[in-house]
C-alpha cells in the first residue's frame, strides 16, 4: 500500500498529527519536498513535539523514516532536531532513518541570501520563513547545489565547493553589497554536521523498491499545502517545491511507482502563514477569537496565522490537485464556540459568483460570498464515534463533504493522538 497523506489548504491541516496516527499501519514514512520550513506537531504519549525536517513517523520504533530526493536539508538544523528527539527518548539511527543520497543541502549561505532578498524587498516581501528555502531550490535548478551523497567523498565535494561558494559570492557581494562567505568555514560546516549523518546516506531508488518487493507500505508525508504548491498554488506566494500527492513517488525516489491512496488533510475552518492573497481572511474581532479558539501561531516562526472561515473555492480546487481519494478534516473542535458558523461558499469576481478558484493574481479581486450554518455550540472535544457528535457538527461534515466533492474519513477533534473519529 502506497499512500500519500497532503495538505488540502495552506499548510497547518494538521499532516504531522495524522502521519502520527495513520503510521502505525505502515513500515516506511518518506518525507518527499521542503526543507526546515515546515512545522509538524504530533502530540502522542512521547509528549508534544514539533517536526521540521524529520518525518512524523519517527516515533513508531518499527518504522523506517525517510528523506527523500525532493527535499532541501539543513544539515545543523537536522542536527538539532535529532537531538532534541533523542534528549525526549526517541530512538534515531541509521536503522529507522535514511537520507536520500540526492536530497540537496541547505547551506548557511542559502539562509543569508534568504535574509538579504526579504530585506530587499521590505514591505513586498514574500513572507518567507528565512530558513533559505527558496535560495537552495534555485540552486538546486541552476545546478549549484552540494548534496548528500557528495558527503561521502570530502575531497570531491571541497572541489565542488569552492567553484560553488565562488559563484555564491558574486551574489553576495555585488548584488547585496554583504560579506563574502568562506570556503573553508562551509566546508568545516559541511564536515561537523554531514559527517555525523554519512552512516544515513542511502539511495532511497533502491531501499524502497526492495521494500516494496517484499511487500512493505510506505505513507508519503508532504508539508504545507496545495494552495502552497509551486506550480498549482497563489504563486509567488508559494513554497519552492511540489506540495503534491503526485510529486511524492519522484521526491522521495520512486518515480516508477503508483499511489494507492491520497489522504488529504483539511481543515474545519481557514489559516495561512505569511503573505499572498487569502480571500476568505477575517479581521478584527472574528479573527482574534477564531485565531484564539485555534491557537493559530507557526510551529517554525511563532507568526500569528491569519485565520478564516472554510473555503469552498480553494478547497475544492485543493482536493482536485492532490487527487484526494478521502479527507481528514481536522480541528472541528475548535468551531464549537460558533452559534453560526461562516463558511466562505463562492467567490464573487468580475460580479459573477464562482465556485472556480482563480488565477493568483487575479485572486486580489475577488471578494468572499459568506452563508452561514447551524453550529453545534458544545464541546466535542470527547467524541470518538461518528453517533456521538451532536447533528449540526454531522450537517458541517456532510455540507463540506458535498461542497469539495470528496469523502471524510477521518475527523480530528483534538491533537492528541487518539482524538479523532472515524466516519466510514
Ligand atoms: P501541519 O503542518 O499540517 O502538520 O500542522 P501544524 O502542526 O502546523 O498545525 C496544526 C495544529 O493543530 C497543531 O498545533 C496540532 O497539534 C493541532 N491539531 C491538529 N489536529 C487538531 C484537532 O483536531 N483539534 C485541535 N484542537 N488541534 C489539532
Ligand atoms: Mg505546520
Amino acid at each position: 500500500m502506497l499512500t500519500s497523506i497532503v495538505g488540502i489548504n495552506w499548510g497547518d491541516e494538521g499532516k504531522g498529527r495524522m502521519v502520527d496516527l495513520l503510521s502505525e499501519n505502515y513500515d516506511i514514512v518518506c518525507r518527499y519536498q521542503g526543507g526546515n520550513n515546515a512545522g509538524h506537531t504530533v502530540v502522542n504519549p512521547m509528549g508534544k513535539f514539533a517536526l521540521n525536517l524529520l518525518p512524523s513517523g519517527i516515533f513508531r520504533e518499527d518504522v523506517v523514516n525517510i528523506l527523500g530526493n525532493g527535499m532541501v536539508i539543513d544539515l545543523e538544523h537536522l542536527h538539532g532536531e535529532v537531538q532534541r528527539l533523542r534528549d525526549a527518548g526517541v530512538k534515531i539511527g541509521p536503522e529507522n532513518l535514511k537520507i536520500s543520497d540526492k536530497a540537496v543541502i541547505c547551506m548557511p549561505y542559502h539562509k543569508l541570501l534568504d535574509c538579504y532578498e526579504e530585506d530587499r524587498l521590505a514591505g513586498a516581501a514574500y513572507g518567507s520563513t528565512r530558513r533559505g528555502i527558496a535560495p537552495v531550490y534555485g540552486d538546486k535548478y541552476m545546478k549549484k547545489a552540494i548534496r548528500m551523497g557528495n558527503l561521502l567523498d570530502m575531497e570531491a565535494c571541497r572541489k565542488s565547493l569552492s567553484s560553488i561558494v565562488a559563484y555564491k559570492n558574486l551574489t553576495i557581494e555585488k548584488v547585496y553589497g554583504k560579506e563574502a562567505v568562506k570556503e573553508e568555514d562551509m566546508f568545516a560546516w559541511l564536515e561537523t554536521y554531514g559527517g555525523e549523518f554519512k552512516d544515513y546516506i542511502c539511495d532511497t531508488t533502491i531501499f524502497l523498491n526492495d521494500a516494496v518487493k517484499n511487500g512493505k507500505s510506505i505513507l508519503f508525508e508532504a508539508q504545507l499545502g496545495a494552495l502552497r504548491d509551486i506550480d498549482f498554488g497563489i504563486y509567488p506566494y508559494t513554497s519552492s517545491s511540489s506540495t503534491i500527492a503526485a510529486y511524492a513517488p519522484i521526491g522521495s525516489g520512486v518515480p516508477n511507482l503508483r499511489l494507492d491512496n491520497v489522504v488529504g488533510i483539511m481543515k474545519a475552518y481557514s489559516s495561512c502563514v505569511g503573505e499572498g492573497p487569502f480571500t476568505c481572511e477575517f479581521f478584527g474581532k472574528d479573527a482574534e477569537e477564531l485565531r484564539e479558539a485555534g491557537g493559530e501561531y507557526g510551529v517554525a516562526t511563532g507568526r500569528p496565522r491569519r485565520v478564516g472561515p472554510f473555503d469552498v473555492p480553494a478547497s475544492r480546487y485543493g482536493v482536485k490537485v492532490q487527487g484526494a481519494d478521502e479527507i481528514a478534516l481536522t480541528k472541528l473542535d475548535i468551531l464549537s464556540y460558533l452559534k453560526e458558523i461562516p463558511v466562505c461558499t463562492k467567490y464573487e469576481l468580475n460580479g459573477k459568483e464562482t465556485k472556480d478558484f482563480p488565477y493568483a493574481s487575479v485572486l486580489d479581486q475577488a471578494k468572499p460570498v459568506i452563508e452561514y450554518v447551524k453550529g453545534w455550540n458544545c464541546d466535542i472535544s470527547g467524541c470518538r464515534k461518528k453517533e456521538e457528535l451532536p447533528k449540526e457538527a454531522l450537517d458541517y461534515i456532510r455540507f463540506i463533504e458535498k461542497e469539495t466533492e470528496c469523502r471524510i474519513k477521518y475527523v480530528s477533534v483534538g491533537a492528541g493522538r487518539d482524538e479523532y473519529i472515524v466516519m466510514y
